[in-house]
């Protein structure tokens, strides 16, 4: 399994399912560009779950 770090072209299809703004990746998580919830990576994929933001 590759565990290469996410890159914003891998989150261009993504978008908050909050607030549908665009996200960016951090080193742990992806942080949400319009209403700043973070959804943690877990075995390297995106939560984007709202009651799993951080
Ligand atoms: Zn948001």
């Amino acid at each position: 399994m590759s565990t290469r770090p996410m890159t914003p072209e891998d989150l261009r299809w993504i978008v908050c399912p909050v607030c549908h703004h665009p996200l960016e990746p951090g080193p742990d998580s992806v942080l949400c560009t319009g209403c700043g919830r973070r959804y943690p990576f877990i075995d390297g994929i995106p939560v984007l779950l709202a009651d799993r933001a951080l």
